[in-house]
């Protein structure tokens, strides 16, 4: 990777270099065990210019996202998330009966169902094909595309511009920063709102959730970046709001740079937050990079002392993240013998790289292991819950971020 992505600048910093990976989403079945596999670089990269960190754009979204496992709807907490968003942005923006809704990455349509519920009129623009036939099934007109200045314009020739543009957990999967930002002016009314939730660089820097770094994540934003990113499709940042979901991310609030006016304070509170987190210069990344190698080297510290004192070790949860952390660290069956998944596409099907054997939950209970490493560590408040029948047989919980931390659960 020569050039920034955003801005053409050939000034790419290194920030952290986790060695090459297979894309996290592809889980082995038993028959794959004997084939080849392939693995990508997985860099990451600052540009010291606009500041946006990215990644070698490895794998194409067409082979991830065309037909895709994922339905959000599966999630009870995520649904409610929505619930609230289409309830806050009807206030912010103040839609009526005769608006119009657009959401790009729209998934099975379990946001925008509550939009068609409000007797709003909306659309849909998803590539997955299976993912957005789901949507239809629910009422939810979608379209099959991906977004480009040319599926934008198309969109509000047959339909009329947008009041509002959601675009909720895609900016960072979208290696072509530029044409999906002009996508979205290309839907969006001329004094209408674009709403885009992405994860915040700061919290992943801040906590070291450097597992939430994998192909499948090009690029990955500060509020500083993505005003720039923003502005490369004539659109500005007007608002931001921080919220919890991955770890840590900001919730834009942007309009067509012409009406967009003063940014408010809290866009300015957290620039001044970024900029003394030291993410306007290249050392505020490169220490990212010895905390990176602190979690590696604690967590085999760890799992070999376990398995040298003759404890076993098994893992909660098989998400995509995990395998990010799994092969940077090198973690094999010998160190952590099988993990778990509620996803029953999961089971009976092994981590990609790490060939671990992904297994349904209630194994734990079977085998009751000395510890349990928990893999999905942004769910930590819930899973202490969920997994508290580990105390029956004395067992632990094991979070390696943001520093390994072994946890005694209690009734
Ligand atoms: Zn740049």
């Amino acid at each position: 990777m020569t050039r920034c992505r955003l801005c053409g600048s050939s000034a790419l910093g290194s920030v952290v270099d986790l060695g090459a990976t297979p894309p996290c989403e592809s889980f082995l079945a038993a028959d794959q065990l004997d084939r080849p596999e392939p693995a990508y670089p997985l860099h990451l990269r600052v540009c010291t210019d606009c500041w946006l960190a990215q990644i070698p754009p490895l794998i194409k979204p067409e082979e991830t996202f065309t037909e895709y496992a994922y339905f959000s709807s599966f999630s009870t907490s995520w649904v409610e998330h929505a619930r609230t968003f289409v309830a806050d942005a009807v206030e912010r923006t103040g839609l009526g009966p005769d608006a119009f809704v657009v959401e790009v990455a729209s998934n099975d349509g379990y946001l925008l169902k509550h939009v068609v519920d409000r007797g709003i009129r909306c659309l849909g623009i998803e590539p997955s094909v299976n993912v957005g036939a789901a949507a239809r099934d629910a009422g939810v007109p979608t379209l099959t595309e991906f977004l480009s200045p040319e599926t934008g314009a198309a969109v509000r020739a047959a339909n009329g511009p947008a009041d509002l543009v959601v675009a909720n957990n895609v900016y960072a999967h979208i290696p072509d920063v530029v044409g999906f930002t002009e996508g979205l002016r290309a839907l969006v009314a001329d004094d209408g709102w674009v709403s885009i939730e992405v994860q915040h660089l700061l919290t992943l820097i801040e906590e070291n959730q450097y597992d939430t770094i994998y192909h499948e994540h090009f690029q990955y934003y500060t509020v500083a970046s993505a005003i720039r990113a923003l502005a490369s499709g004539g659109l500005a940042l007007v608002d931001v709001e921080l919220l919890p979901t991955h770890g840590g991310s900001i919730r834009l609030w942007a309009r067509p740079a012409e009406v967009a006016g003063e940014p408010s304070q809290r866009v300015v509170d957290v620039l001044d937050r970024e900029k003394a987190a030291g993410l306007q210069e290249l050392s505020g990344y490169t220490e990212f990079s010895a905390r990176v190698a602190k979690v590696r080297r604690d967590l085999l510290k760890f799992l070999v002392t376990a398995a040298e004192d003759g404890k076993t070790v098994v893992g909660y949860g098989a998400p995509g993240k995990g395998n990010t952390l799994l092969n940077h660290c090198g973690i094999r069956p010998d160190l952590l013998a099988y993990t778990v998944d509620r996803n029953p596409y999961k089971h009976g099907r092994f981590t990609p790289g790490t060939r671990i054997p992904i297994l349904p939950p209630e194994q734990i209970g079977i085998d009751k292991p000395d510890y349990v490493l928990v893999l999905p560590w942004n769910l930590r408040a819930e899973l202490v819950e969920q997994l508290a029948y580990v105390h029956e047989w004395g067992g632990r919980l094991v979070f390696p971020i943001p520093e390994l931390s072994i946890v005694e659960v209690k009734r």
